[in-house]
C-alpha cells in the first residue's frame, strides 16, 4: 500500500526540465479566455464601494449574491443548490479535505474510482482514511463488484462509508460515467448505506455543450457534491462549494470553518458580480471552444504520429482537460515519461494516479493550457520518446 501524501502539484514539476520544456503535465485552465478588463473593473468597484466588507472576514456561508450563480451552474447538470445546502470552500481540494475529516474516521476505508486525482488520495490519506480502488469494467465503476467489495471489506472488519468519484471527464482519463450506470451505482450505495462523494470540476466542459445528469441530481440525500470555480472561471480565486444533504450539512460546515474560518468575501463578490452582469454562458463557451480546439489538435497529431504500429492507444475525450494514453502490454510508463522529459515535453505517468500501484501503464497528457502552436512539436517529441525503448 502506498503511503504517498505528497502535495498534488509536486509531481508534474518533477518532470519539467529547462526553459524549452513544453508542459503537458499540469492541469491548468487556459486563462487567455478571461475578460481581464471586465474582471478588473468589477474587482475595482468592489474594493472602492464595499472595501470594508469585501476585505473583511465574512460569515462561513456562500454569499447571498453568489447562491443564484452557483444554482445556475448546478442546474445545467440537473443539480440542486440553494442557500440551505451550500457550504463555501476555497476549491474542491478543500472540499475533499473537509469531506474526509468530517465524514470519515481515521482507519476507515474510502472506496475510490481509479485512476484517481492524486489530490483526493492525498487528502483522504492525510485525514487517516485508507483509499481502496473500487472495481471497474468497461463502463466504469461496477455496481455488482461494489457490493461484493464492500461486503468483503466489512466482513474483514473494515469500516466503509464513502465512495469517491470524479464522474465526468475524469482526471486523468477523460472518461464519463453514463446516467444508467450512475443510477445503478446509487442503488448499490443505498443498499450498502454508502455516501457518494461527487467531485465535478469538469462537468460543464463538454466540447459539444452536452452535460450528464449529476449523481447529486439523482439522489441529493446520498451525495456530497463538490463544485469549484477553478475550471470554469479561475483557480486563482480559490473558490468552490459543497452541496450537502441536510443531515450532513452541520458537520461539513463545522469542519470547513475549522479549515478556513471563512471564504474570501472578495472572491465571492467578484464571482457574484460577474454572474449578475454577464452570466456564465459566454465564458463557459469560450473555455469549451478553447479545449475542443486544443484537444482536436493534440488527438490529430497523436493519430498521425502514434496511430499505427505502436503499443500506445487512447480515446478522444468528449470534454475536460485530459488525454489518457495506455500501453497495450501494460508496460510501466514511468521510464517513458522520463524519456519524454529528456526530449523536452513533460507528461504525468499513470502511477501518480494509483492507489495501489495500478494504472502504471498510463500517461496523462493535458491539452488545456499548451499553446496551440506548440502542440505538434510537443506530440512530435513525445512520440519520439514513446517509440523507443526507454532506459529503466
Ligand atoms: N478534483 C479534481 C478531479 C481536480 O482535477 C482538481 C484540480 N486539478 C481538484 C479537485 C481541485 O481543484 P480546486 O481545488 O482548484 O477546485
Amino acid at each position: 500500500m502506498w503511503t504517498d501524501t505528497r502535495p498534488p502539484a509536486e509531481m508534474p514539476k518533477l518532470f519539467e526540465r529547462g526553459a524549452d520544456v513544453i508542459s503537458l503535465a499540469g492541469g491548468l485552465p487556459d486563462l487567455d479566455v478571461l475578460p481581464l478588463d471586465e474582471i478588473s473593473a468589477q474587482l475595482g468597484r468592489l474594493v472602492r464601494l464595499g472595501g470594508r466588507l469585501a476585505l473583511q472576514y465574512t460569515t462561513p456561508h456562500v454569499a447571498k449574491a453568489l447562491v443564484p450563480a452557483v444554482a445556475d451552474l448546478m442546474a445545467r447538470e440537473g443539480g440542486l443548490a440553494d442557500a440551505d445546502n451550500l457550504i463555501p470552500t476555497s476549491g474542491s481540494q478543500m472540499g475533499l479535505t473537509a469531506v474526509a475529516l468530517a465524514l470519515g474516521s481515521p482507519g476507515d476505508t474510502i472506496l475510490t474510482q481509479t485512476p484517481a486525482y492524486p489530490g483526493a488520495t492525498a487528502a483522504f490519506r492525510t485525514a487517516g482514511l485508507l483509499p481502496y480502488a473500487a472495481a471497474e469494467d468497461a463502463e466504469g465503476l461496477d455496481p455488482v463488484e461494489l457490493r461484493r467489495t464492500v461486503q468483503e471489506l466489512r466482513s474483514a472488519g473494515h469500516t466503509v462509508r464513502l465512495l469517491y468519484t470524479n464522474p465526468t471527464f475524469q482526471n486523468p482519463t477523460g472518461a464519463t460515467l453514463a446516467v444508467p450506470r450512475r443510477a445503478a451505482i446509487l442503488a448499490a450505495c443505498r443498499e450498502l448505506d454508502l455516501l457518494l462523494v461527487e467531485d465535478n470540476p469538469y462537468g460543464l466542459l463538454g466540447f459539444d455543450g452536452t452535460t450528464t445528469t449529476l449523481f447529486q441530481a439523482l439522489d441529493p440525500e446520498r451525495v456530497v457534491y463538490l463544485g469549484t470555480f477553478s475550471k470554469i472561471f479561475a483557480p486563482g480565486l480559490r473558490s468552490g462549494w459543497i452541496a450537502a444533504p441536510a443531515h450532513l450539512r452541520h458537520d461539513l460546515a463545522r469542519v470547513a470553518e475549522i479549515i478556513s474560518l471563512s471564504p474570501s468575501a472578495l472572491a465571492q463578490g467578484a464571482l457574484a458580480a460577474y454572474h449578475s452582469r454577464s452570466g456564465w454562458d459566454t465564458l463557459i463557451d469560450r473555455y469549451r471552444d478553447s479545449y475542443r480546439e486544443r484537444c482536436a489538435l493534440m488527438a490529430d497529431a497523436l493519430d498521425a504520429e502514434l496511430g499505427t504500429g505502436t503499443p500506445w492507444h487512447w480515446q478522444r475525450p468528449g470534454g475536460g482537460f485530459y488525454l489518457w494514453l495506455r500501453h497495450r502490454d501494460r508496460a510501466d510508463a514511468g521510464p517513458y515519461a522520463r524519456a519524454a522529459a529528456d526530449r523536452g515535453v513533460s507528461v504525468v505517468p499513470g502511477g501518480h494516479f494509483s492507489i495501489d500501484g495500478e494504472h502504471a501503464d498510463g500517461l496523462r497528457l493535458c491539452f488545456s493550457n499548451v499553446p496551440r502552436r506548440k502542440i505538434a512539436e510537443a506530440v512530435g517529441r513525445l512520440s519520439a520518446a514513446l517509440t523507443e525503448t526507454p532506459s529503466e
